[in-house]
């Protein structure tokens, strides 16, 4: 395919605003899928993606479009993540892109996450052709959002398409502007070869596979190759394009985005940003953006069962086969046994490994809070880079503590701004900037500790604004901050897994909080266990969990035995999530508890 009739394009949207079901429409309307097929949202391929209405892992497919013009394109649509744990993942998309739509939602308006997105898009150059999606709704104020799409970013509403994804409205519209207004791949296919990879998969036969852009030159079956950042090197066995499923080809040229097989044993062979290049002829300088992936948030994984350690090890080696950000190393707790510390891009990522560790590898687990990666200066010089709070050393040893930093972008209606400010505020972030996009709608800038977001912001936010307002951060850095640990004693020991790292300034409050909250979520024992929060060696707040007076089944007369049994499985399920500390029996739950204080 001549580079002329090429598009390489992505779909930027803000979180259920139809990025999906859009591309559902393109792939059905240029014959990819026949309608039957589209039983279900192609692109969010696992159970999990389609359940929570969320895309993880970017995908790509290649449409062929006849346009009015007669002639004919082959149109790459790269869809990407749509969360903000995954705005790396975003970034090398849309690298890979020519051009954008910019999907807004007819009856939201622009989002966070559009305005993120956009700017990113506009990082790279990308032509950018405004969707106005679900005009087919009847709250759709399709003039409103163009409105705010032209004060907020400058779009020529004239520009904008009217869309439903939902009926197929606009569909043809948005293809030809796709093929008018986004421009070719500029790339030349006779220099040294440059592919950016944009995504990988693991495939337990064929290894991992690499979704390349081809940026400049060509790659063909049997040539050698070299990952320009880790400098490994392979030789090519296959290599082709989406259509969706993988269709075979011999080579690929400049401009052409496809799939790349050379045994490459896992996903860590491909770094998602790094740069392909051929061995011989190799290119002098790899494509720019490259990062190692940087977990933001982790957190201890356990077994319930102490007998099942190996089987979650093996479990986690599974999972990060296809998932080179999920990174895990052997911990051990006094309280919890022997486990994992794993680190992830965001809380969301943490949910979804959790959720299919227990879904897919049936594996029953504690999870204790997560935390973020602290920097120790210790008074010695040393510099230590710290995610489990129970390690910080004691206190004479340390210099001081810092914390990361992001930068906060919420957009809400302007009714709101007075109690969003003041739980910003709550939360130590720092104002940076209000700035009215419309007459209504507002952008707030501020830099707010990542550790105060992993808590609970995103609930407090929605709560506090009705669901309306939005949230979009990137990471700015380490700042200084004035950090303790707080420990937990229960039964006069402590519990090194309900440690967590506090500002002083609110450790005192915490502290009580905590306290309060586990017994309350700590059953009752067969004698009295009493909580002590304790910041050194200070005990700063103490409660009692009262022994337990009577056995449960006791109410039970012997009499009805189904009710016996229903109340002897309810307490086994029960058990199941409970962890043995020493003497006391600890649920799930309380693992947690730092999250839910108010
Ligand atoms: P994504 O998160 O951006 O991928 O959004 P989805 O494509 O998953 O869509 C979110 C929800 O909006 C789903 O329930 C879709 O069925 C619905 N939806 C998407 N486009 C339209 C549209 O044009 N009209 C209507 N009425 N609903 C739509
Ligand atoms: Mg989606």
């Amino acid at each position: 395919m001549i580079q002329t009739n090429i598009r390489n394009f992505c779909i930027i949207a803000h979180i259920d605003h139809g990025k999906s079901t859009l591309a559902d429409r393109l792939l059905e309307y240029t014959g990819a899928l026949s309608a039957r097929e589209m039983t279900e949202q192609v692109l969010d391929s696992m159970d999990l993606e389609r359940e929570r209405g969320i895309t993880i892992k970017a995908q790509a497919v290649r449409l062929e479009y006849q346009a009015k013009n007669g002639q004919k394109y082959v149109l790459n649509l790269i869809d990407t993540p749509g969360h903000v744990d995954f705005t790396y993942e975003v970034s090398r998309s849309l690298a890979a892109c020519d051009g954008a739509l910019l999907v807004v939602d007819a009856t939201q308006g622009v989002e966070a996450q559009t305005i993120a997105n956009l700017y990113l898009a506009l990082d790279h150059n990308l032509d950018i052709i405004p969707v106005i999606n679900k005009v087919d709704l009847p709250s759709a104020e399709p003039e409103r959002v163009q409105n705010e799409l032209h004060e907020i970013i400058g779009l020529d509403p004239d520009e904008c398409i009217m869309a439903s994804a939902k009926t197929g409205l606009g569909t043809e519209e948005i293809l030809e502007a796709i093929v008018q207004r986004i421009k070719p791949p500029q790339g030349d296919a006779r220099l040294p070869l440059r592919a950016l990879i944009f995504d990988s998969l693991f495939d337990s036969y064929r290894g991992a596979i690499a979704y390349v852009r081809l940026v400049e030159g060509k790659i063909a079956i049997g040539q050698r190759i070299r990952m320009m950042a880790t400098g490994k090197e392979f030789e090519v066995t296959e290599l082709g394009t989406f259509r969706p499923a993988m269709c075979p080809a011999k080579e690929l040229i400049a401009g052409e985005v496809g799939f790349v097989i050379a045994a490459m044993k896992n996903v860590r062979d491909v770094e998602v940003g790094d740069t392909i290049t051929g061995v011989e002829n190799a290119a002098l300088l790899p494509l720019p953006g490259y990062r190692p992936v940087q977990p933001m948030v982790y957190c201890g994984l356990y077994p319930v069962d102490n007998a099942e350690y190996n089987d979650l090890r093996d479990a986690l080696e599974k999972l990060k086969l296809n998932d080179a950000s999920l990174i895990f190393e052997p911990e051990n707790s006094t309280a919890l046994g022997f486990g994992f510390r794993c680190g992830f891009l965001g809380l969301l990522h943490m949910e979804i490994i959790q959720e299919r560790l227990e879904r897919e590898y049936g594996m029953n687990l504690i999870a204790t809070a997560p935390s973020v990666v602290y920097k120790v200066f210790l008074t010695n010089g040393t510099v230590l880079e710290l995610s489990n709070p129970a390690e910080l050393p004691a206190a004479n040893h340390l210099d001081h503590l810092e914390e990361p930093y992001v930068k906060a972008t919420i957009i809400l209606p302007s009714e709101f701004v007075g109690t969003i400010m003041e739980l910003c505020q709550d939360k130590r972030g720092i104002f940076k900037n209000m700035e009215y996009l419309t007459e209504t709608r507002v952008m707030l800038t501020y830099e707010l500790p990542l550790s105060e977001i992993l808590l609970d912001f995103f609930d407090k936010l929605k709560s506090r604004s009705r669901g309306y307002a939005s949230l979009d951060y990137e990471y700015l850095g380490h700042r200084p901050s004035e950090l303790v640990k707080l420990d937990i004693l229960l039964n006069e020991k402590p519990v090194d897994a309900l440690s967590a790292i506090v500002h002083r300034d609110k450790s005192y409050q915490r502290g009580r909080q905590l306290a309060e909250k586990l017994k309350e979520i700590i059953p009752r024992q067969l004698f009295e266990v009493p909580i002590q929060a304790t910041i050194g060696n200070k005990v700063i707040a103490r409660e009692t969990i009262k022994a337990m007076r009577k056995d449960v089944l006791a109410k039970c007369y012997g009499g009805d035995i189904s009710r016996k049994r229903k109340l002897l499985e309810k307490q086994k399920e029960g058990k199941k999530r409970m962890k043995q500390l020493g003497t006391v029996e600890v649920p799930q739950e309380a693992f947690l508890a730092v999250l839910k204080i108010e």
